[in-house]
């Protein structure tokens, strides 16, 4: 009973939060334009694909942002009860539209450091991470911003759920007081287990607020909903991918691993969700490497290709061998 009690509690305390979120009506979902960008050549003979679901459309220019996603209240976690595979795997989901958020932006610089903004490095290995997913058969992708405007964080997560996308990759460079500090991490939403998570998210929270101490009670409500184990997965891989392709340009890279804290652009996502830390802007190193275009492009092939690893590790049906 006490816990319902506190439940409800939470649950106005994240209606109360989402009150101001009525002023995101004017940020508006960006598709990928064609772009100018050196892509990939698309692979040729795409893999039948097989009947879906039916998604809402993607929303059309000047449409408005969809309501803030509905409040979860606490409801048993069917992580526990999934066995060994997790529901997507069981279920043989395809991935088809990712969204990709550049993080930060507008009156909202992010880190600054040797130079370079992160919401400049970002959306620029955004827009690379996009071009490259594109090129893919079968893929679609959503971008939360295309340029240097601010978008709110949960609009976010709610343009996510609003166009049914099967995954969420936010981008973000690091920053530490520390200016050894360097390499990359990979975080999924969840309650920070060390200190160093929870300063990195409340760097990342900045934009949404003084209402850190609210989030660790607005987890326990969350979470019960939360695409818990798919995002660790998928964090999992993103992180593989990154240490593996940047460790040939940056024999240096530091494996920070896949890590877990309260990130507000992550609450509520409907699907697996992530968030990279693809270098430290404050290690002048790396803040060296990440304003070149060969770093970032090669950051954004290994996000483009931990994508398309989850989405290898959830076909029921290798794609290899459907193409023979
Ligand atoms: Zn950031």
């Amino acid at each position: 009973m006490a816990r319902h009690v506190v439940s409800l509690l939470v649950v106005a305390g994240l209606l109360l939060f989402s009150a101001g979120w009525a002023d995101a009506q004017s940020d508006r979902p960006l598709r990928l334009p064609g772009s100018s960008l050196p892509r990939r050549a698309p692979a040729p003979d795409p893999p039948p694909t097989p009947p879906a679901a039916p998604r809402p459309p993607r929303p059309a220019p000047g449409s408005a942002l969809p309501p803030p996603p509905p409040l979860a209240a606490p409801a048993p976690a069917d992580d526990a009860a999934a066995g060994d595979l997790s529901l997507a795997r069981q279920l043989g989901l395809q991935v088809s539209r990712i969204v990709i958020d550049a993080g930060h932006g507008g009156g909202d610089p992010g880190a600054h450091a040797h130079g370079l903004r992160e919401a400049d490095v970002v959306l620029d290995i955004a827009r690379r991470v996009a071009a490259g997913l594109e090129a893919q058969p079968g893929v679609e992708v959503v971008m939360t911003r295309n340029d240097d405007t601010f978008v709110p964080l949960r609009a976010r997560t709610a343009l996510a759920n609003e166009v049914g996308a099967d995954l969420f990759l936010s981008i973000h460079a690091n920053a530490s007081r520390n200016a050894n500090a360097h390499g990359v991490e990979t975080y999924f939403l969840d309650f920070a287990l060390d200190p160093e998570a929870e300063r990195v998210a409340a760097r990342e929270n900045l934009a949404a607020g003084g209402k850190m101490k609210d989030l660790q009670n607005l987890l326990e409500a969350i979470a019960a909903n939360s695409k818990l184990r798919e995002s660790r997965d998928f964090a999992g891989t993103i992180q593989r991918a990154l240490v593996n392709a940047l460790r040939e340009v940056n024999g240096e890279v530091r494996d920070l691993g896949v890590k877990q804290a309260p990130f507000f652009v992550l609450i509520g996502a409907r699907m697996p969700s992530v968030l990279a830390e693809v270098s430290f802007l404050t290690n002048s190193r790396e803040a060296d490497l990440l304003a070149t275009d060969a770093y970032r492009e090669r950051i954004a092939d290994a996000l483009v290709a931990g994508v398309l690893d989850y989405r290898k590790a959830l076909d029921p049906v290798p794609r290899a061998t459907q193409q023979d």
